[in-house]
């Protein structure tokens, strides 16, 4: 039994294949610079030996379509499987669900249609997310395709922590509201720290970090998401890469008169130009920690604010759950930098938070406990593991 996951981007599709019934992953794959002359493919997996093998395809792919077909002869040609129609079915990660989706959900054209109308709160990603489906779907039309949404995790949040305080008819006619992202992660780390805790997942009351380019935190009570950072777009909370995360939103009328900056200046300031590259020039956390070595004040004074960016997050997320079973790390900051997670967790004593700074002293390829042992709340490190997640969900549903 065979479960692909599909991450489609406007130039790309990140691809995962899943024995579905031991969920090992058989073969993972991307395609890139579709639409260019230089795209290419790659796939890696293991011979019957446990042997490491890729295969690569450098050829013009054009669309969507057109890097399925080459997926699918890369797949033929690792005799992982003898096509693609042969699978038992296709999860496709959907970054916008709206208030339409807050579960997994069996593709049909009805579906397609609603993804459709929600692209205005997601232009860049929801596009790439269909052509994705759309092309798979012509590829395999007996295989059931199923639509994992980055926002469902969120579906629970109160109206109290999702609404903004804008006139109500933002909310009514517009779909203002707080949706929040990287959902399929927050989940599923909250759930391998609960089997990990041995606590129900009904019961566990967590904090989860997402901190990789993007960044954001979740408040799980009781197992379900009940706040994130993360808002109408993935702009809002923590600082990120090259996004600016929670501003004054005066700020942006302001420089638009005093710089004469238009709209679209301004979301790409604030989309691309902010976050840790604003700051310091460089939005790669290894880099940015060489820098603050080597002696560079920007890169040490964008570290500091974005580990105290986290801190208040902790902070407030602490005072809604009111009881805190765990804080968790994941994503490729948080698996990896140890000084991040020491100074987002440093002094939190008063919230029952004793950090261990000699375990944090690990990156994780696996589960690390990063507290004392007398700490009332743990702190654990994850891999996120996103591609299985959707393939657990195709799983249940088909
Ligand atoms: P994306 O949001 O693009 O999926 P990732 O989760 O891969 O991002 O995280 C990318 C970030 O993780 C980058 O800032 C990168 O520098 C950082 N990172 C990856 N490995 C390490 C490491 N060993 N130490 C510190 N940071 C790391």
């Amino acid at each position: 039994m065979k479960i692909l996951v599909l991450n489609s981007g406007s130039s790309s599709i990140k691809f995962q294949l899943f024995n579905a019934k031991t969920y090992e992953s058989l073969v993972s794959g991307i395609i890139e610079q579709i639409g260019e002359n230089d795209s290419h493919a790659k796939i890696k997996f293991r011979d019957e030996n446990g042997k490491s093998l890729e295969l690569k395809r450098d050829k013009a792919i054009i669309d969507h379509k057109a890097g399925l077909e080459v997926m699918n002869s890369l797949l033929i040609e690792s005799k992982i499987i003898k096509d693609l129609r042969e699978l038992d079915g296709i999860g496709h990660r959907v970054v916008h669900g709206g208030e339409k989706f807050s579960k997994p959900t069996i593709i049909n054209d009805k579906v397609i249609h609603q993804i459709e109308k929600l692209i205005p709160l997601a232009p860049l990603h929801n596009p790439a997310n269909l052509d994705g489906i759309k092309s798979s779907i012509e590829h395999c039309p007996k295989v059931p395709q199923v639509a994992v949404f980055d926002t469902a995790f969120h579906s629970n949040i109160p109206k109290h922590a999702y609404m903004y305080a804008l006139p109500y008819e933002t909310y009514e006619k517009n779909g203002v509201r707080r949706y929040g992202f990287h959902g399929t992660s927050h989940h599923f780390i909250a759930k391998e720290a609960a089997k990990y805790l041995d606590i129900d997942m009904s019961k566990l009351n967590a904090i989860t970090l997402h901190l990789g380019n993007g960044a954001s935190m979740s408040a799980v009570k009781n197992g379900k998401c009940i706040d994130t950072s993360m808002g109408l777009t993935p702009l809002e909370g923590l600082i990120m890469g090259t996004r600016c995360g929670d501003i004054d939103p005066a700020i942006i009328f302001y420089l638009a008169r005093v710089e004469g900056l238009n709209i679209d200046k301004l979301d790409n300031m604030l989309n691309k130009k902010s976050g840790l590259k604003g700051i310091c020039g460089n939005n790669d956390m290894r880099e940015i920690g060489e820098m603050a070595k080597n002696g560079d004040e920007k890169a040490k004074l964008a570290l500091e604010m974005f580990s105290y960016r986290i801190k208040k997050y902790i902070g407030a997320y602490s005072a809604v759950l009111s009881r805190v079973d765990c804080l968790i790390f994941t994503g490729g900051i948080g698996e990896n930098d140890i000084e991040i997670r020491k100074n987002s967790c440093s002094e939190l004593e008063n919230l029952g938070i004793l950090f261990d700074v000699k375990a944090n002293n690990h990156r994780a390829s696996e589960l690390l406990e990063i507290n004392k042992k007398n700490s009332k709340v743990k702190v654990l490190v994850i891999p996120t593991n996103e591609e299985l997640e959707i393939a657990l969900q195709v799983k249940s549903l088909i």
